[in-house]
């Protein structure tokens, strides 16, 4: 297939290969859910071809750089042999961060496509814009939001969940690790606010 240049015709000529790989960072978002873990699932994928798939593990690691986007980075990089990740596209539920930003740019990835905004915490334009910035010396293309609603779905899921568990495990006050919002209906997790 020949480059496409302009954005739009690209993400059409891509769309069955997008709505694939969301599909499949969507499922491994729902295995974080049923894991208890913030329900975020990643896939990378190359020239039409699953390279690699993982979820958001930092409860089960106890590690805060575990995020879908790194380990799917990873066992990407492992896949093919190589850092340098030219050609291929990361799809992941929630808008990347600044470490998961940072690390695409860093594994020359063609683009990334997120499904739903993090207002709080996202890098690919929401708090910033690491992918777009002009100083660095590899531009990311960001596709997103896409396929929205199901991704927001998973998430408020999780967050209903914990609140409700939150009141029946901590009836005088918030969680260790989530608060809720004073007289709001969010729910807080390091500092995000999630309705
Ligand atoms: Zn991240």
């Amino acid at each position: 297939m020949a480059p496409v240049e302009d954005p739009m015709e690209r993400f059409h000529a891509r769309l069955d290969e997008h709505r694939l790989g969301m599909s499949v960072a969507l499922e491994e978002a729902r295995h974080a859910l049923s894991i208890g873990e913030v329900p975020v699932g990643a896939c990378v994928m190359l020239d039409g071809e699953i390279l690699s798939r993982a979820c958001n593990l930092r409860e089960t690691l106890r590690d805060p750089t575990a995020h879908a986007e790194i380990i799917a980075l990873r066992r990407a990089a492992f896949s093919v042999g190589a850092w340098r990740l030219t050609g291929a596209t990361m799809y992941v539920t929630l808008e990347p961060c600044a470490m998961c930003a940072g690390a695409l740019v860093l594994a020359r990835i063609d683009r990334v496509v997120f499904g739903t905004r993090d207002p709080k915490a996202g890098a690919c334009g929401s708090v910033m814009d690491v992918p777009g910035n002009r100083s660095l010396n590899h531009r990311v293309e960001v596709i997103g939001p896409f396929m929205e609603e199901e991704c927001r779905e998973l998430l408020q899921e999780f967050f209903r969940s914990m609140r409700k568990e939150s009141r029946t495990t901590y009836p005088e006050g918030p969680g260790p690790a989530l608060g809720r919002e004073p007289g709001g209906d969010g729910a807080t997790v390091d500092g995000n606010v999630y309705v």
